[in-house]
């Protein structure tokens, strides 16, 4: 296919307002798939993300479109993670396009992920082509969604096409929408081999596979090829399209894309976003200025049983092999033993990560509280990172500490304002604008602290929204803040796992709100438990948990003997899943269930 005929695009959309739906449409309109082979979803492989809703890795298709003016052409769709937590994965994406499909809700109408993502989408020059999708339900409201696209996006209401990935409607017009509106790619004359890589996965049977967009120039077997920001060479093995299994293919010309396979061992060799060019003839700059992607929370994940620290450093490494956004390094603590200091995206990535090694490792983990990487300023000059509260020097070293923030845009139904913007003052935040989004709605724009954001924001602002709001954000600069480190101490016991960084101003408060928690958490033992909040040697909250007798079968009078041992069980069972701190044991789901502590 020469550039002219060839058409690069993704969906970017909200969760839920149907981009794997669309998606399938196309690949089935396009014949891309045998109708009898369609199942549902086919885009999205990995069980977690289907259950979530989120598409996490990018996965592009290749699909032979004839358009109305007789010629044929191809479509290649680039999958974009949905989630802010990979905003860098799916700026990649993007920028592997020249134009999105937005799909938007017809019932739900705009939300703060649409309007994040069309940021990103129009800073890398994307031509959008909105979709009203769900046009078929009995609440659409397709006017109304025209309206918000002007007033909150700026788009031409008249530009949005109507559809029902559902019953079908409106696939024919997206398909010659895409072939007449989004521009061809335009190749560097110089005939210069450059390859943006936008993606890897690692086949346990083909090793590492590079997803690349051509930009310049011709890839084929047999080449060396040089990754521009690792500065190694690699010789070509193999090089194809999706379609939407791999299929090997002769060469990638200029506006293809597909994927390469060289004689990579490791999918750590590869950077996300570095360019592809010739070993022999290499282009002098880069395609774009590659930059790392940044974990931005870190966690302390221990093994429940000591026992199984190898099997979860193994489980780990090969979670990383798919997902190099992982990064750890092995630590030690003196109550949790030998364990990994893990830096996520955000904090659905490590969720996300933490499932999976319960679910497909089979890892019993207890993870710490999650914490952001401070910019702390010491007293001889010097600036020290810290991403983990216990290696916060002496308050007497420290000159300040600054710490991550992000713009926050946060939609929300206009009679609940006055209720988010206290959530707002209390995590810290203020607003910077509002703007009417629509009937009854509006939009804020907030700076928000990130470690206040990664808690519990997103489920406050669902429930005092009554579900109706929705929020969406990107990294802001490092801002100065009076922090402190507090100790959650369990019978006169630091328990690190709990320990956190807050605003002098919230430590009481939140101290209070974690013991008060924990007394919820940790069952009666045969001996008074008390519980500590501390800032260094000051206690600023107490709760005890009083003891309990010794036969906890008391309370099934006499008779019923399946009844007892049922219980006994019941109460081994949930020892097995204790972490025992002196003499105290702290149920596995104290450790996560702290984190929701408001
Ligand atoms: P994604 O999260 O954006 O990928 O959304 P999905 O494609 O998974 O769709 C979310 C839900 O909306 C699913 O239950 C779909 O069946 C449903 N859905 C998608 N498109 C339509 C549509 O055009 N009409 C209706 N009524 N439901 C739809």
């Amino acid at each position: 296919f020469p550039p002219a005929r060839i058409r690069n695009f993704c969906i970017i959309a909200h969760v839920d307002h149907g981009k794997t739906t669309l998606s399938d449409r196309l690949l089935q309109a396009t014949k891309t798939i045998p109708e009898r082979q369609m199942q549902d979803q086919l885009l999205d492989s990995m069980d977690l993300e289907r259950e979530r809703g989120i598409t996490i890795k990018a996965h592009p298709v290749t699909m032979r479109y004839e358009a109305e003016d007789g010629e044929s052409y191809q479509l290649n769709l680039i999958d974009t993670p949905g989630h802010v937590d990979f905003s860098y994965e799916v700026s990649r994406s993007l920028s592997a396009c020249e134009g999105a499909l937005l799909v938007i809700d017809a019932a739900q109408g705009v939300q703060a992920q649409t309007v994040a993502n069309v940021h990103l989408a129009t800073r890398q020059n994307l031509h959008l082509i909105p979709v009203i999708n769900k046009i078929d339900l009995p609440t659409a409201n397709p006017a109304a969604v025209k309206r918000q696209l002007e007033e909150v996006l700026a788009i031409p209401g008249e530009e949005a096409v109507l559809a029902s990935a559902k019953e079908g409607i409106g696939i024919a017009e997206i398909l010659e929408a895409v072939v007449r509106r989004i521009p061809p790619p335009q190749p560097f004359p110089d005939g210069i081999i450059r390859a943006l890589v936008f993606d890897s996965v690692f086949d346990p049977y083909r090793g590492v596979v590079l997803y690349v967009r051509v930009r310049s120039g011709e890839l084929a077997r047999g080449q060396k090829i040089l990754l521009m920001a690792t500065q190694s060479v690699y010789e070509i093995k193999e090089v194809g399209v999706f379609n939407p299994k791999m299929a090997p293919q002769e060469r990638l010309e200029a506006g293809a894309t597909g994927y390469v396979i060289a004689n990579m061992k490791s999918p750590l060799e590869v950077k996300i976003g570095d360019t592809l060019t010739s070993a022999h003839h290499p282009a002098s700059e880069p395609l774009a200025r590659f930059q790392e992607a940044r974990p931005m929370v870190f966690s302390g994940i221990y093994p429940l049983n000591p026992a199984d620290f190898e099997k979860l450093k193994t489980a780990l490494s090969k979670l990383q092999i798919n997902d190099p956004a992982i990064v750890f390094t092995q630590e030690s603590s003196a109550a949790l033993g030998s364990g990994l200091r893990c830096g996520f995206l955000g904090l659905l990535h490590m969720e996300i990560v933490q499932e999976r090694l319960r679910r497909e490792h089979e890892v019993e983990i207890l993870a710490t509280y999650p914490s952001v990487v401070y910019q702390v300023h010491l007293t001889n000059g010097k600036l020290l990172e810290v991403d983990n509260p216990l290696r916060m020097p002496d308050p007497s070293m420290i000159e300040s500490i600054a710490e991550p923030t992000v713009r926050a845009f946060l939609l929300i139904p206009t009679e609940r304002i006055g209720e988010i913007l206290q959530l707002v003052l209390e995590k810290r935040g203020i607003c910077e604008s509002t703007e009417s989004a629509g009937e009854n709605r509006v939009m804020l724009r907030c700076r928000i602290p990130l470690s206040e954001i990664l808690v519990d924001f997103n489920d406050r602002l669902k429930s005092l929204t009554r579900g109706y709001g929705s929020m969406d954000y990107e990294p802001a600069p490092y801002q100065t803040e009076d922090l402190i480190k507090l100790d959650i101490l369990v019978n006169g016991e630091p328990v690190e796992a709990f320990s956190c960084i807050v605003a002098r101003s919230r430590a009481e408060s939140r101290g209070r709100a974690i013991l008060s928690k924990l007394r919820e958490l940790i069952p009666r033992h045969l001996f008074k438990i008390a519980l500590q909040a501390a800032v260094g040697s000051k206690i600023l909250a107490r709760e005890d948990i009083g003891s309990v007798g010794k036969n906890v079968t008391a309370k099934c009078y006499g008779g019923d003997i399946t009844r007892k041992r049922k219980l006994l069980e019941k109460q081994k069972e949930g020892k097995k899943r204790m972490k025992t701190f002196g003499r105290v044991d702290i149920p596995q789901e104290a450790f996560l269930q702290i984190l929701k502590t408001e």
